[in-house]
């Protein structure tokens, strides 16, 4: 057992902190108030290589794992959620394509998407189903060497940037759930307005209107009927960045009510002195310390999967219970802060709205825990 990083770990983890301190917090605000990120915050983080951590430099990856991509997510995070929700959803799609692409797909989607050019997406969930997604009604029929897609995806991040978007549908001929590599804006391919959502403001959430879309065959994912476990196994990695960019904000409400704990005053003391805002500050540190060695663990278990069913409820149980605890750890922050904590000139305020958003990513907690007990009990 070895807890301490590399020296290339913490080289990444400093250069996010510093380029999120620096770049992205100063705007979070402005982010959370106008729901949208600006163009030269995508340009930064792909240019420091954020938006491939994990890939192969082969593909114009960092090659650096996912053992750090949980570090570099947790600083992004810090600053803004929906920075990382954008992060987090690309890189699900990415792995996707890294882990079931052939070499001619990974050579042609993933160089510009790894540097933040293209930014991915990964559209299973319709307005019909998004805990089963052996419901999808979306279609995929055949002509000739094409295939021809139609289907509405809800709800998918990154929806309105250029880039690939991994989109399942059901063969017609097979009648199974097959991945295609689609490329958003293709004839055919439109998207709803924006979404108004809690938190996480920034992250674009759009619906996605396919209507006769014509893909070679070649875009086929893996193989055809291969959808559904591909979107088990990307999933697990997804639930990696969803519980790193929870425990960004578990830090940065840490950090928030130790700041205000020691600044605010009162009869000429800081409320830090009061045994009751300890005692909340003890609870916030016991409860990041868990989720922070949990959600480490999960980047080291991803880059050294032994055993995928076992990874997969890993996966879930750190999803789970980081995003569970992060709502406690904001309500917590919040009670540092008193009535001052439920306004917007608080970080405090956004960090528990976006806090609520992780319960229902990537699988709602009930799922995630159904996955838990199915690989624990064997059933
Ligand atoms: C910020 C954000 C980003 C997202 N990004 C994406 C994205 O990029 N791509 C994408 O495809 N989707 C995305 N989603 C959608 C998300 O993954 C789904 O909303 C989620 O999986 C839940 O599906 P649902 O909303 O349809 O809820 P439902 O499936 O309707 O679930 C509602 C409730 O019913 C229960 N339930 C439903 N089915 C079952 C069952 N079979 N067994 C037991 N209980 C059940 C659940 O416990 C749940 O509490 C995103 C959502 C959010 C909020």
């Amino acid at each position: 057992m070895n807890f301490s990083f590399t020296k290339e770990q913490e080289l990444i983890q400093r250069m996010a902190k510093e380029y999120a301190e620096k770049n992205i917090d100063p705007v979070a605000q402005q982010i959370d108030i106008e729901n949208q990120i600006p163009a030269e915050i995508i340009e930064g983080l792909g240019e420091l290589d954020l938006f491939g951590i994990p890939f192969s430099d082969e593909y114009g990856g960092a090659g650096s794992g996912y053992a750090t991509y949980v570090l570099a997510m947790e600083q992004i995070a810090a600053a803004s959620s929906g920075v990382g929700m954008i992060i987090s959803a690309h890189t699900l799609g990415l792995g996707a394509i890294d882990a079931f692409g052939n070499e001619e797909q990974k050579k042609k989607y993933m160089p510009k998407s790894c540097k933040g050019e293209h930014i991915v997406s990964f559209a299973f969930t319709e307005p019909g189903t998004g805990s089963d997604p052996k419901q999808i009604t979306s279609t995929a029929r055949k002509e000739g060497d094409y295939y021809i897609l139609n289907g509405t995806k809800r709800f998918i991040t990154n929806a309105g940037y250029p880039g690939p978007i991994v989109f399942f549908a059901k063969e017609e001929e097979s009648g199974r759930v097959t991945g295609f590599i689609v490329e958003k804006f293709c004839e055919g391919y439109s998207i709803s307005e924006p979404w108004e959502k809690l938190g996480m403001h920034g992250g674009p959430l759009l619906d996605v209107y396919l209507k006769d879309v014509k893909v070679p065959a070649e875009n086929i994912l893996g193989a055809i009927g291969q959808g559904y476990p591909i979107l088990q196994y990307a999933i697990s990695y997804g639930k990696v960045g969803v519980s790193s960019a929870a425990l960004g904000g578990a830090l940065a409400a840490f950090n928030e009510a130790v700041k205000y704990a020691k600044e605010k005053t009162h009869r000429d003391q800081p409320i830090a002195k009061f045994q009751s805002t300890k005692l909340n500050i003890a609870t916030i540190a016991e409860k990041y310390e868990a989720i922070r060695w949990l959600t480490y663990r999960l980047g080291y278990l991803a880059d050294n999967v032994k055993d995928p069913v076992q990874f997969a409820k890993d996966a879930a149980l750190t999803k789970d219970f980081v995003c569970e605890q992060i709502v406690d750890i904001c309500k917590l922050a919040v009670s540092v802060h008193g009535s001052y904590g439920l306004m917007k000139d608080y970080k405090v305020e956004r960090l528990w709205r976006d806090a609520i958003m992780g319960l229902q990513i990537e699988g709602v907690s009930d799922m995630q825990k159904m996955i838990v007990a199915g690989v624990i009990l064997g059933m």
